[in-house]
């Protein structure tokens, strides 16, 4: 068979798979009645996206930069308003971060060796459809965040939003699947379900059509994906600690560190859940923390704030998380001060429930140490090996150096707020995926792609 016979006949093939199971129709713009439906036609749309040129792909991130970009103030509104979690105004900068600077096509290298055997070509290739399931704390940033690299990489997407999302989710994933139907001339690369249920998740995890799961939420849902039997891409909780030394320029520190546990409401995974901080240098610390707007509780008040955001056994009372600073004291029963605070501060001990839980609640915990060394073995302790995020405040690089080596965590912060480890005013891509677990750390659109090899035997070296 010559070059071109095997071409029609693969041309065949393709077209008799895709005619053959015509994709349902979904009620509204990539939202299906049932998971069933929504997983075939998502898996008819992957078909003929394989068959597409990279600048489809990149026609899809292009319009998707420009025609989210006027409605990322709505999308934060409604996210923030739907949750009851959060606040606009930073969901707003993390949406937008999403968009402008998750990479897209560029970010699938091709790597090649060659010599006297002949050539060989690492390429990323798609896996096909990714369930990927989207966190209630970060809705709408993931979701943009998880459909520009998986698109990048040549996928479709099942949605699997939070129930607690489920409006805002369910237009936004309309909107892209309608914005990549115009580039791509393909409906469903991106689907849901009207009803965005645990039991549609679970449903979805165990479809065989599903290639690839990607898991961003907390422990329980990535460890029952890790028993899917499927690949899992997981993305789960953290509780990331922020090491202050001596070394440290205080005032920036102080700064910093308000500005990462504040941002919207302590919300992000990879913001700072506890301060460790040197002895010598803690009440500075703490009096920098209150001229940038975080109020010091009393002992007293610090029981009754862990009384009410706290559940007795321990976990973070959900009726609380991702409220203000004013929210939670007046759940405590704690007069609001006039001007409110953007942050509340509690001086507690080391093995205290608001150290050792991930709250996220702008109610920050901050411990007292003697030395670096006690610093770094309590910061090793409260991440709990998660190797999520960790932040370190200090000018003694060595000790940076050690701190970044033994927690092992998939971002590590210098001397800046946490949200720099995901591209917001520090350098690099932004992601709202953190693969810890599972250990891909940062995702991009080569996280979601398979490296494949392509072996060409006898030349193509011109060395
Ligand atoms: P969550 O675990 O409650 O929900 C996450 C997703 O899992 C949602 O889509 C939810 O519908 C689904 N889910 C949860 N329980 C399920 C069940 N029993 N059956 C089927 N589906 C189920 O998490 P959340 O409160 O929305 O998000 C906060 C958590 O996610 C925190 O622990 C945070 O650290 C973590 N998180 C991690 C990252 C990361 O990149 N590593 C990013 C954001 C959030």
């Amino acid at each position: 068979m010559n070059n071109t016979e095997l071409e029609t006949l693969i041309r065949a093939i393709v077209t008799q798979k895709l005619s053959g199971n015509e994709a349902p129709s979904p009620a509204c713009n990539g939202v299906f009645p049932d998971v069933g439906s929504a997983v075939q036609a998502a898996h008819q749309a992957f078909l003929r996206y394989q068959q597409s040129p990279l600048k489809t792909r990149s026609a899809i991130i292009r319009a998707l930069r420009s025609e989210l970009g006027p409605q990322l103030q709505h999308f934060s509104d409604a996210g923030a308003t739907e949750t009851g979690m959060g606040n606009a105004a930073d969901k707003y900068l993390k949406n937008k971060a999403a968009l402008e600077n998750t990479p897209g096509v560029e970010d699938l290298t091709t790597t090649a060796l060659t010599g006297d055997g002949g050539m060989v070509l690492f390429e990323y290739s798609p896996f096909g459809v990714i369930g990927a399931i989207t966190p209630s704390t970060n809705p709408t940033e993931t979701i943009i965040n998880n459909s520009i690299s998986m698109l990048a990489a040549g996928n479709s997407i099942y949605f699997s939003p939070h129930p607690g999302a489920k409006e805002v989710s369910l237009e936004l994933i309309s909107l892209i699947e309608s914005v990549a139907f115009k580039c791509s001339g393909i409906r469903n690369l991106v689907v849901t379900v009207a009803e965005p249920t645990f039991e549609a998740t679970q449903q979805m995890m165990r479809h065989e059509n599903i290639a690839l799961l990607a898991i961003t939420g907390g422990p329980a849902i990535v460890s029952m994906g890790m028993k899917s039997g499927k690949k899992v891409i997981g993305a789960g909780a953290g509780n990331p600690p922020c090491l202050v030394d001596e070394t440290a320029d205080i005032v920036k520190a102080a700064q910093d560190i308000v500005s990462g546990a504040a941002f919207d409401y302590n919300l992000p995974c990879i913001a700072e859940k506890s301060v460790i901080v040197v002895d010598c240098v803690a009440d500075r610390l703490v009096q920098q923390m209150q001229a940038f707007d975080a109020l010091l509780v009393t002992p007293e008040q610090a029981e009754k704030l862990k009384h009410v955001c706290l559940v007795p056994d321990g976990g973070a009372n959900k009726q609380l998380v991702g409220k203000s600073a004013a929210a939670l004291l007046t759940a405590a029963g704690i007069p609001v001060p006039g001007k409110a605070p953007r942050l509340l501060l509690a001086e507690v001990a080391a093995d205290d429930p608001l150290v050792t839980t991930e709250q996220l609640m702008p109610l920050l915990p901050v411990v007292r140490v003697p030395d670096f060394d006690a610093g770094l073995q309590l910061a090793l302790k409260v991440e709990h090996g998660l190797h999520h995020t960790a932040i370190m405040h200090s000018e003694n690089v060595s000790r940076l150096n050690l701190a970044a080596r033994l927690l092992q965590t998939s971002i590590f912060v210098k001397n800046g707020p946490s949200y720099a480890g995901i591209g917001v005013g520090g350098e690099g891509f932004t992601t709202f995926t953190i693969a810890t677990p599972t250990g891909e750390g940062t995702t991009s659109a080569r996280t979601f792609a398979r490296s494949r090899r392509c072996v060409l035997t006898n030349g193509f070296s011109i060395r």
